[in-house]
């Protein structure tokens, strides 16, 4: 599953990336649930590089 670190700065490009909608802001950064299926689509589009594989 993918994480969302701290670098995150919340441009919010991921969440409409993510096929099965894991991805909601939360506090400060956005982060990824479990329903999460390491697509890697976040990654992809990720400015920052936040999401990570863990
Ligand atoms: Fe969604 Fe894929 Fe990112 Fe997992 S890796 S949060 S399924 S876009
Ligand atoms: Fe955060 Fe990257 Fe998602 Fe933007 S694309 S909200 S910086 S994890």
């Amino acid at each position: 599953m993918y994480v969302i670190k701290d670098s995150c700065i919340s441009c919010g490009a991921c969440e409409a990336e993510c096929p099965v909608g894991a991805i909601s802001a939360g506090d400060g950064i956005y982060v990824i649930s479990s329903e999460c299926i390491d697509c890697g689509a976040c990654a992809n589009v990720c400015p920052v590089d936040a999401p990570q594989a863990e």
